[in-house]
């Protein structure tokens, strides 16, 4: 998966090739789809939801340049496998879920394989999530309308938001820079995300 998908893809960054080496992937999968866990695509996880396509994962956490001592904020945990990724890399992370059965369920994966210093919790991640703020930086799994102020909020100043922005049905993987309380905007490639629900998402 590393080399055929990530690498040959142009993922560069030695830490999370490392990352997405050492996170057991298959882990993450319904005990259905265990077979489906290196497959270059999106795969069913419940509820309507998916976890996303390695390659989108390595680019979009390529892309947030997480550090050791970074909180990171990730909206949408699903199934917990970037929220791993990201905790692989040494940062706090807060992952928030707004199905309580997919956030129940990657919390006991994610303490189960002993990522203590990722925790996930129930709610409306397109608000952000207060109580932990502020965030180093803020990756988003489903596809947003825009970046939600909510988000902008509670970034530090420097810090990165990586989300697909878009419509409904097809989004850019967004980079914004929060810089001097104005954002720095550079698009990345096209994707395809699950819709982001919640207060800034698409069911306002
Ligand atoms: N990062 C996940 C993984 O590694 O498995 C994949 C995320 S999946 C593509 C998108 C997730 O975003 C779904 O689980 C969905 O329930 C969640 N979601 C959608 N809107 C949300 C919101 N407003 N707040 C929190 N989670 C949300």
């Amino acid at each position: 998966m590393v080399e055929e998908q990530l690498i040959r893809r142009g993922i560069k960054d030695p830490r999370v090739l490392a990352a997405m080496v050492e996170v057991p992937r298959h882990e993450f999968m319904p005990p259905d789809r265990r077979a489906d866990a290196h497959y270059d695509g999106a795969v069913p996880i419940g509820e309507g939801q998916t976890i996303s396509q390695p390659y989108m994962v390595a680019l979009m956490v390529e892309l947030l340049e997480v550090t050791p001592t970074d909180k990171v904020l990730e909206v949408g945990a699903g199934s917990g496998y970037q929220a791993a990724v990201l905790g692989q890399l040494g940062a706090e992370v807060y992952a928030i879920e707004l199905i309580p059965t997919l956030a129940s369920r990657a919390e006991a994966t994610l303490q189960r394989l002993g990522y203590e210093n990722v925790h996930v919790v129930v709610g409306d991640g397109s608000k952000g999530y207060a109580k932990a703020a502020p965030y180093d930086c803020i990756i988003v799994a489903a596809a947003a309308p825009d970046i939600s102020p909510a988000w902008v909020e509670q970034l530090n100043a420097g810090g990165r938001i990586v989300a697909p922005v878009g419509s409904l049905h097809s989004q850019v993987c967004t980079v914004a820079q929060k810089r001097d309380d104005s954002l720095h905007t550079v698009h990345s490639i096209g994707c395809v995300f699950v819709p982001l629900r919640g207060q800034y998402g698409w069911d306002a």
